[in-house]
């Protein structure tokens, strides 16, 4: 893992040597096609660099603006530079722990729990703005099952609705796991009504061919493929996760898995990139208020 690290932050290192470096590179990510003020949409600005973070103020309005605003890095007190570490470690293929980023990029355990479920909660949100469409396929499936002893589910073993888009070749594209609320390691998978509650809720159905999957002994194997690797995945990165946060390490995984493909055009750090920067923060307090996915008849 040590190696590993250090490996990536090298190719890191290389591209964003210093603040400035990753202002810049957040500027034009925020700005693609020059300053818009976000009060009045003026283009014209002036900018002021006296301070850490440059402030932008609108030739028009005078409101003042920085690149940082609505995004997770807004009243940061980190350097962007470990920020910028954090999202290239988030990307390697298991992901990076909190304990083990707080390690690699001297800051305190919390601040790196905090940097990556911020990151977690841009991707998240970023991702529920796709919906699936085109060839969907959807299993009722279980999180957590060990497929030398399926008839033991593990004790945090929890039912998923997943869905993915199959490639050309019948390969998973994207993929959305959503945990279903259900008591824990009872094996029993989602139902027909969940199913379609996931359907109605993440698939784009008028431009979709819908094929779901609701007996757990009879699943879309390349998709049930991905719901296991992804349980190993995790497993293999963070050693217990609770239901409480269960949802965002899922959304975490099948968005990293949908960065990591191969053949896509953007690289996948300009993409974390840009969810980074067009998702605001998560508030601390929300974050810890998060409650675990309740059964649907608690939570209506
Ligand atoms: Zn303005």
């Amino acid at each position: 893992m040590e190696v590993q690290a250090e490996t990536e932050l090298q190719s890191f290192s290389s591209r964003y040597h210093n603040e400035q470096d990753c202002m810049e590179a957040l500027i034009a990510m925020k700005w693609p096609n020059g300053f818009v003020c976000p009060r009045c949409a003026h283009t014209r600005c002036s900018r002021l660099t006296s301070r850490r973070i440059p402030l932008f103020e609108c030739a028009r309005c005078a409101h003042q603006t920085s690149a940082l605003v609505g995004t997770i890095f807004e009243r940061t007190h980190l350097p962007l530079t470990k920020w910028f570490q954090a999202l290239e470690l988030f990307l390697l293929p298991d992901g990076i722990s909190a304990m083990r980023l707080s390690q690699v990029i001297q800051v305190t355990y919390k601040t790196a729990w905090l940097m990556l479920h911020r990151i977690r909660h841009a991707i998240g949100e970023f991702d529920a703005r796709e919906l699936l469409c085109g060839d969907v396929k959807v299993n009722s499936d279980l999180y957590g099952r060990n497929p030398a002893r399926p008839q033991f589910p593990h004790p945090y073993a929890s039912a998923v609705v997943a869905g993915c888009t199959v490639t050309e070749s019948g390969e998973p594209e994207r993929v959305k796991i959503h945990l279903v609320p259900q008591v824990r390691g009872d094996g029993n998978g989602a139902n027909r009504l969940e199913l379609a509650v996931f359907i109605h809720e993440q698939v784009d159905v008028r431009a979709s061919e819908v094929q779901s999957f609701p007996q757990t002994y009879r699943l879309y194997r390349p998709l049930k493929k991905v719901v296991s690797e992804a349980w190993t995945s995790l497993k293999r990165t963070y050693i217990a996760l609770g239901t409480k946060h269960l949802q965002a390490y899922l959304n975490e995984y099948t968005v990293r898995r949908r960065l990591r493909r191969p053949g896509v055009e953007e690289s996948m750090w300009q993409k974390l990139l840009y969810m980074g920067v067009a998702i605001p923060a998560i508030p601390y307090r929300r974050l810890i208020a998060r409650q675990p996915v309740q059964p649907l008849a608690a939570a209506s």
